[in-house]
């Protein structure tokens, strides 16, 4: 079902609902076939297993900038993953740096802050090779 009140940040196109509950729905764009979520009253984002959602895993509880440490940590075990994910990872990560399109707390509701989760962003996709 086309839902016109969420459209795709991505391609500008309306979304559909591909589930409904309580306290979360899920979309799909049929264009880029991207998936989102949304909450009651939070924007839209992009669900869980997305290429910035797995990055971001890794930072739910930090509240701090994140250490150079966490960084190396999380590019080494990305940069084993196969190329096409790494490219992806890269791609959505520098989109959303130059172009952002939504609040990266609010994918995973990240403990610390929106410039932090950016800041771990930007120094981690340094780190990525393919
Ligand atoms: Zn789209």
């Amino acid at each position: 079902m086309i839902d016109t009140s969420e459209i795709c940040f991505r391609c500008n196109k309306p979304l559909y609902l591909t589930e409904k509950l309580e306290d979360i729905s899920f979309y799909n764009c049929a264009s880029c076939k991207r998936n989102y979520a949304k909450e009651p009253g939070k924007d839209l984002t992009d669900r869980w297993m997305s290429p910035l959602s797995i990055v971001l895993y890794d930072i739910i509880y930090n509240k701090e900038r994140i250490s150079d440490e966490t960084i190396e940590i999380v590019a080494d075990r990305i940069n084993t993953y196969e190329t096409k994910q790494i490219e992806a990872i890269i791609d959505d990560i520098n989109e959303e740096l130059v172009n952002p399109k939504q609040k990266l707390i609010a994918i995973l509701d990240l403990h610390g802050t929106e410039e932090n989760a950016r800041d771990y962003l930007k120094r981690l996709v340094k780190r990525l090779k393919v």
